[in-house]
């Protein structure tokens, strides 16, 4: 049984990559998949929020989904507060994973900072929590952007060790389901989810460092274009995006060397749903005088609907609070007999 699963953190305004990574894959998936797309509030409090702030952000993500085009009524739409069984089974995660494998995690060593001694305890434990909105629902498939991969590789070790721990106890209470990895077919209670990162746009890059990914949580707000950004700001902030001299290169080969011109070509490629060779096809020789401005007013026309929509609906808080109160008692039904399940392989509560 196929399930997808996948979150986005309400810390601050949205962006293009929010957008092209991930919530326009997840319109795309509805079609063929039963889907849970959750706003993971309890994720963004592992960084310092304002509560008032984190309420509005919260709804507003969600905004985002239903004006992106994801359907309420056919999937689930919640935030993961709501629903207590991501926290419980985040626990029994955090006893599952090693140390070690956490440390890995380039996304804490990036967010910490040089200040790791300060950083919160959930800031180091990120990976187990999203393992468990993941594994709670045993969803298969997880559509996320590129920055994701590791944290969904740790996903995959946490159910494989928690299925191998737990073997027996899983096949004495009948509770094991087969898998396939590779030519061996293997029993364990979890699915070991796979990534979906196809597509363009796994990575769009900061506006003003062709190295960095565009965050929603950068300080510089030039660095990226948010969802909710007027025509005259998605202007601006691409004229002054960070170039080089050189005119655009022929064919997408030539972007090799230069980041902050492979970041614009890919971005207008993924607004206008074509290949980069196209792009350059026609803007091949061009200067980026020419080329902004054309980009400018690709982003405005595909991003000013979904901001329109995302305005209507905020303005109606309650409405949004109905579909989320909604999703997260569906969401619970799934949640729920997992966990229940879940204690009893552990051997939690009499
Ligand atoms: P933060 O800076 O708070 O971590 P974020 O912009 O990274 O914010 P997340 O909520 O962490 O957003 O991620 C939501 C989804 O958006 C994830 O699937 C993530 O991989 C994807 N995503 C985030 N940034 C980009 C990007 N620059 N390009 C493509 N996908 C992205
Ligand atoms: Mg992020």
């Amino acid at each position: 049984h196929e399930r997808v699963f996948s979150g986005v953190q309400p810390t601050g305004h949205l962006t293009l990559g929010n957008y092209l990574g991930a919530i326009r894959k997840f319109v795309a998936m509805q079609e063929r998949h039963e889907c849970i797309y959750c706003v993971v509030d309890m994720h963004a409090i592992t960084m310092p929020q304002n509560p008032t702030e984190l309420i509005n952000a919260t709804r507003s993500v969600a905004a985002a989904f239903l004006a992106a085009g994801i359907d309420p009524a056919q999937h689930i739409v919640f935030n993961q507060s709501r629903v207590h069984e991501h926290a419980e089974l985040a626990w029994v995660f955090n006893c599952v994973a090693r140390m070690g494998w956490l440390n890995r995690m380039t996304q804490f060593k990036e967010k910490a900072g040089k200040d790791r001694e300060n950083a919160s305890v959930g800031l180091f434990a990120y990976p187990a929590l999203m393992a468990a909105d993941i594994l709670i629902y045993r969803a298969t498939h997880v559509p996320v952007g590129d920055d994701q991969k590791q944290h969904l590789e740790l996903t995959r070790d946490i159910a494989q060790k928690f299925n191998n721990d737990y073997s027996d106890r899983i096949a004495e209470l009948g509770l094991g389901i087969e898998m396939h990895i590779g030519r061996e077919t293997v029993s364990g209670y979890f699915p070991l989810t796979e990534p979906v990162i196809e597509g363009p746009a796994t990575r769009i890059m900061s506006l003003r460092d062709g190295t960095k990914k565009m965050s929603k949580s950068d300080p510089s707000d030039l660095s990226r274009i948010n969802l909710t950004d007027t025509a005259d700001e998605i202007a601006r902030k691409i004229r002054k995006a960070k170039t080089d001299p050189e005119p655009l290169p022929s064919e997408a080969a030539g972007l090799a060397e230069r980041p902050e011109a492979a970041n614009l070509v890919g971005i207008y490629a993924a607004l206008a749903d074509m290949e980069s060779d196209a792009v350059l096809a026609e803007f091949g020789g061009k200067a980026f005088s020419e080329f902004k401005p054309a980009l400018a007013d690709l982003a405005v026309e595909v991003l000013s609907p979904v901001a329109g929509e995302m305005r209507r609906l905020i303005a109606d808080p309650g409405h949004i609070d109905g579909i989320l109160a909604d999703g997260a008692e569906r969401a619970s039904a799934i949640a729920a007999p997992v966990m229940a399940d879940v204690r009893r392989i552990v051997g939690l509560g009499a």
